[in-house]
């Protein structure tokens, strides 16, 4: 199978560096043909940004922070007088205040929480509305999240409230769109180290649960969420919108710790 994406024009946000999922998404995507643009948070962001575009052949680097609605709609304007179009974006941005990734969810500030819904819930709600507009002729968007949307995690907190959030949005956005041909999914990731990863309180022993617990006794890589983007993002998976789609080695399904585990 190659070339699958060819002819296919899409926006990634959220490269950090390479060991960013949304890098795990770019890989498959190009290496299936198709043409991509970055957005990066911030100059020194923006540095490491490009030398990673370049290897997949794009200069179509943009700026862009959320928090800021003007810098997305110029993001939008340059994809609208460069490319005229878009087929299809993903959404892999996600923040909270570090200092309230620990201890009880109870006690998140007001201030805080704001801050991670807009970021990481509303501002995928603000961009595919953008982009839509680029969609005439149908397209697909991609957004990430994690379990703690649908069970306690430990430490993951309000991040967790933000996903639920986040997940609605994705059923709701394919109701939209869905009569204008956009499917609208979300990849629900295992725990991978990555910048966002490294915020969430003791985040090695959620990998170490998940390596020990999950059905396939390992974590996931940004590959293999890579590899699942790229089935929700291009005809594969023509029938299929507003999906949670599980990449985590299993873990969502199993309902008390292994027999190795507790034997141990
Ligand atoms: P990452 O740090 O590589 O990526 C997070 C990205 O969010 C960065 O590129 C950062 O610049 C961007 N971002 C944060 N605030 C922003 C803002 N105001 N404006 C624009 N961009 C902003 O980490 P990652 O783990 O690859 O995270 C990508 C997505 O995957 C996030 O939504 C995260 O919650 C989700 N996710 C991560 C894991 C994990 O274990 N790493 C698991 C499931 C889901």
């Amino acid at each position: 199978m190659t070339g699958i994406m060819k002819g296919k024009r899409g926006l990634i946000m959220g490269v950090a560096n390479n060991h960013s999922i949304a890098w795990g998404i770019s890989k498959a995507l190009a290496g299936q043909g198709a043409e991509l643009a970055f957005t990066y948070q911030g100059e020194a962001l923006g540095k490491r940004v490009k030398p990673l575009a370049a290897e997949l052949g794009s200069d179509f680097l943009l700026p862009c922070d959320v928090e800021d609605i003007g810098s997305v709609d110029a993001v939008i304007a340059s994809i609208k007088e460069r490319w005229g179009k878009l087929d299809f974006v993903v959404h892999a941005i996600g923040f909270s205040d570090k200092n309230e990734l620990k201890g009880l969810y109870a006690d998140t500030s007001r201030e805080n929480f704001t801050r991670t819904m807009v970021i990481s819930c509303f501002s995928f709600t603000e961009i595919a509305r953008r982009a839509a507009e680029l969609m005439e002729a149908g397209g697909t968007m991609l957004t990430l999240t994690y379990g703690g949307s649908v069970r306690v995690m430990p430490n993951y907190n309000v991040m967790g409230v933000a996903k639920a959030g986040l997940e609605a949005s994705v059923r709701y956005l394919a109701g939209d769109y869905g009569p204008r041909g956009i499917r609208v999914n979300a990849i629900s990731a295992g725990p991978i180290r990555t910048l966002a990863g490294a915020g969430i309180s003791d985040a090695r022993a959620m990998l170490s649960w998940q390596q020990k617990n999950s059905p396939l006794r390992r974590t996931v890589t940004i590959d293999d969420v890579g590899s699942s983007a790229l089935y929700l993002l291009s005809d594969l998976s023509s029938g299929v919108t507003g999906e949670i789609h599980y990449v985590d080695a299993g873990f969502n399904i199993t309902s008390m710790p292994t027999l190795e585990t507790l034997t141990r």
